[in-house]
Parts: structure tokens; C-alpha cells; sequence
């Protein structure tokens, strides 16, 4: 298998002005594709540089994808970079230049007189389309001739280089459009294909100990990655035909879904909310959230997902113990014996806002986040999450380690909570 280097030009990179997100995307795909990546190279705007930094990549890897520098600015360089990597000269491309300008055109204006350099292409290559914006990149394959002239010892095998705009959206469209399918039918005996099962409720470690034969299998394989509060096992297949790697890798993950019940919530991009959401939806349920230390941070999880107004009712930031009281009639006297932070507020404030909501399910959070306000009796990472439904009230205690940081403890507060209903929901509780 051949394998790959990535490129990424932009001074702002170095600069850490902006994520190089360009850079995790490849390396995800290419892991797709089963192509090695062995480097990650960044490189600011500078000619000289990025001669170097080409120059050093085509050395060491079959397969050079280069990203950013194609716009029509002084400071964009890789098209000529890539040229003058191998001395060879620039063309002008009629039709590419045709496209740029119809571009411009269908929104009312010429084309300014700096983007002809986007219709240049080194002699030898192709372009590689990019119907989103203005500059295409180009996909060149090398000849190992070409490659000696530039005194780069050759080991008989060709090189391809690719490049994309730096706009993340449009490297997208046109490694799924072009870049990918390319590379699969120039290297694809190959394809690999991975399924996700999503983990809540069972550490990394406890995950890797249940499944331990199937962490030692050659294909598919099966390897647990820890996220934050969650854990996932990425099962990948590899087979000559797309159809046979989903096959492999499907028996595996049904095992593993069967195996882990209800601590596996889902796959791939399927999230704590989103699964909540699904289930919400297909019971016709409707929910209402007052939060104390999240903030309202399960609220917004759950209404980042699109369609969320069909079972959001309301959610309530009840900050103060004032509020607490005022706005969802918690009892003055049960926040000055057990106090905010305690099963018996959490209750009442889930009650209290299933109440005004008139909701199927009222959900409350209330805990200490931190970094101070912590007591002996009430350390910090000590959070109640109430659930409130037609057939009673709940609560359920967590207690974070106060190292994990406000922030830290906020998001796994609003985790559970959001995994209490969802698993009460499962178990037919509500
Ligand atoms: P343009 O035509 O916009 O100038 P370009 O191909 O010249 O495109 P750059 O100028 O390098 O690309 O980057 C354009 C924008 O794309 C940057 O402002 C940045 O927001 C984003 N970008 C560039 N490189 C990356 C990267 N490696 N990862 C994430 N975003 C990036
Ligand atoms: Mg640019």
C-alpha cells in the first residue's frame, strides 16, 4: 500500500490562529481508504519553504495532499510552489478560467484580474474540480523521471500530489467528489470500513477487559477510545469489496451491541442527545429542564439537535435559591435544612418544572462545579439530577472528582442527566 503525507500551508496555522481541522480530516479519510499517513507537515506562507517542505514529502511518501494557498492573493503560493518543486512550467488552463469567470459572473460581477492565476496549473497535471469556489486544485502524477531531475532519488515508483484550497467545506465536496474515488481506484485492492459503538456508563479500561478476545483480532479490528465522560470501540474491516468489509465489520458490532445492552446508546455520529431525542420523538414525549450548575448546558445539547422544538417544552436557568423558589416553588424551608445541593431540591425542582411546563418529563440538575464553593459534607463535583414523570420522582446522585474543572464537571453533570432519561426511557420507566 502506498502512503501518504499531508501539507498544510498557512502562516495562520503556525501562528495558531486557526485549527488545523484540514489536517484531522485527511488523516481520518485516508485511514478510510486504508492509505498510511506517516507525516503532517505545516508550512507558512513562505516560497522558499514550502519548495522545502514538498521537495522533503515527495521523498518520503508516494502521496503528497497539500491545502491551502490556492486563492487568488500574493500570499498564496502552492500552485506555483508545486511547479517550481519539480521545474517545470505553469500553464494557463482556457477552461478553468471560463469557469472562474462564470463564477463571478452569476453574481453580478467581473472577475478581478488576480484570480486568472487560479487557471494556472503545473504542465503535466490535472485539475481537480472544485464546484463550490473559485480555485481548483490539481492532481499530478509524477513520474519517477521527473522526480530524478530534481535529484530526488527514485525508487521506481510514481508520486502523486493533490491540492485543495484551505476552506474547509470545499476540501470536503471535493476529496468526497473526486480526491477519494481517485485514490481508491488508483490503490483501492483494499477498502476499510468502521463502525463505532458509542459507550455510556462503563470506563475504557472495564470496556477493553469485557471485550479482550476481540481486541486481539487482525480483521476486523476492535480498539476502545476514550472520550470525555464516554467511551467508544471502533470496529474496521478491511475486504476487497466495500459490501464484504460492512458485512465483517456488522458481525462484530451486533455482537458488541448485544454484549453491551443498553451501556451501548449508539453509532458513529449518534450522541448522548441526539439518541435522547430519537427516543423523545418516537414516544411523543415531551421534556422541560431547570438547571442549577450546567447552566443550561443539557438544554443546549439537546436543542443542538434539528427538530428538538417537537419535544422541548421549556428549560429554566434557576440559578439563585431564590429562583429556586420563585420561579419552581421549591420549598424555603427544605433549601434551608437540606440545601440546594441535595436529592430532596433536585426533586422538587424536576417537579416544579414538569409543573409549568405541563411536560411529560421535567428533568433538574444541581450540583457544585467549582473551583470553590466546596464544603467536607458537599465537595466539589457533588450533582443531583432529578426526573419527574406521571408516575413519581427520582434523583440520582454523582460524584465527579473535583480535578476534572468547572467545565469538565458541567458537561459529564449534563451527560447524565441526559443518559438518566434516556435509560429510564429504555427501561420503559416513563
Ligand atoms: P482562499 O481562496 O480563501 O484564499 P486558499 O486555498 O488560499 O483559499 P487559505 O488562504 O490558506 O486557502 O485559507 C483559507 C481559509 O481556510 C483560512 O482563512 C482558514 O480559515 C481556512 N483554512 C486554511 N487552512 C486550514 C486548515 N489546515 N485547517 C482548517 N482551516 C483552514
Ligand atoms: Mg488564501
Amino acid at each position: 500500500m502506498p502512503d501518504c503525507e499531508i501539507l498544510c500551508v498557512g502562516t495562520e496555522l503556525l501562528l495558531g490562529q486557526i485549527l488545523n481541522t484540514n489536517a484531522q480530516f485527511l488523516s481520518q479519510e485516508l485511514a478510510k481508504l486504508g492509505i498510511n499517513c506517516y507525516f503532517q507537515t505545516t508550512v507558512g506562507d513562505n516560497p522558499t519553504r514550502i519548495v522545502a517542505a514538498i521537495r522533503q514529502a515527495i521523498q518520503r511518501a508516494h502521496i503528497v495532499l497539500i491545502t491551502g494557498g490556492l486563492g487568488p492573493t500574493a500570499d498564496d503560493l502552492t500552485t506555483e510552489c508545486v511547479a517550481q518543486s519539480f521545474e517545470t512550467p505553469l500553464i494557463f488552463d482556457e477552461a478553468v478560467c471560463d469557469r472562474i469567470q462564470q463564477f463571478f459572473k452569476v453574481r453580478g460581477y467581473p472577475m478581478p484580474e488576480s484570480n486568472r492565476k487560479q487557471a494556472m496549473r503545473p504542465d503535466g497535471s490535472q485539475i481537480l474540480p472544485n464546484p463550490q469556489g473559485t480555485a481548483p486544485g490539481i492532481i499530478w502524477e509524477l513520474e519517477p523521471a521527473t522526480l530524478e531531475k530534481v535529484g530526488n532519488a527514485s525508487d521506481g515508483d510514481r508520486r502523486i500530489i493533490m491540492t485543495f484550497p484551505g476552506v474547509p467545506s470545499e476540501l470536503h465536496t471535493m476529496w468526497k467528489e473526486t480526491a477519494a474515488p481517485y485514490l481508491q481506484s488508483q490503490y483501492g485492492q483494499q477498502v476499510l470500513h468502521s463502525v463505532d459503538l458509542k459507550h455510556y456508563g462503563i470506563g475504557e479500561s472495564m470496556l477493553a477487559e469485557k471485550y479482550a478476545k476481540l481486541l486481539d483480532m487482525a480483521n476486523p479490528t476492535v480498539a476502545p477510545y476514550a472520550g470525555r465522560g464516554e467511551c467508544k470501540l471502533r470496529v474496521t474491516a478491511r475486504a476487497s469489496t466495500i459490501d464484504d468489509a460492512v458485512s465483517l465489520a456488522e458481525s462484530v458490532a451486533q455482537q458488541i451491541e448485544a454484549g453491551s445492552g443498553e451501556l451501548c446508546y449508539g453509532r458513529d455520529d449518534d450522541t448522548l442527545e441526539s439518541v435522547l431525542g430519537a427516543l423523545l420523538s418516537s414516544r411523543n414525549l415531551t421534556i422541560a429542564f431547570a438547571e442549577s450548575c450546567t447552566g443550561g448546558l443539557a438544554t443546549t445539547r439537546l436543542t443542538d439537535i434539528a427538530g428538538s422544538s417537537h419535544y422541548i417544552d421549556l428549560s429554566l436557568i434557576t440559578y439563585s435559591n431564590g429562583m429556586k423558589l420563585k420561579m419552581l416553588g421549591v420549598d424555603d424551608l427544605l433549601l434551608r435544612t437540606s440545601g440546594a445541593v441535595s436529592p430532596e431540591c433536585a426533586e422538587a425542582m424536576a417537579l416544579g418544572i414538569r409543573n409549568i411546563g405541563e411536560s411529560s418529563v421535567g428533568v433538574s440538575i444541581t450540583g457544585i462545579a467549582g473551583p470553590t464553593g466546596g464544603t467536607d459534607e458537599k465537595p466539589i463535583g457533588l450533582v443531583y439530577m432529578g426526573v419527574s414523570t406521571e408516575r413519581g420522582v427520582v434523583s440520582r446522585r454523582l460524584s465527579l472528582p473535583s480535578h476534572l474543572g468547572r467545565s469538565e464537571i458541567r458537561h459529564r453533570s449534563a451527560s447524565e442527566a441526559l443518559n438518566m432519561v434516556r435509560l429510564m426511557l429504555l427501561r420503559n420507566e416513563i
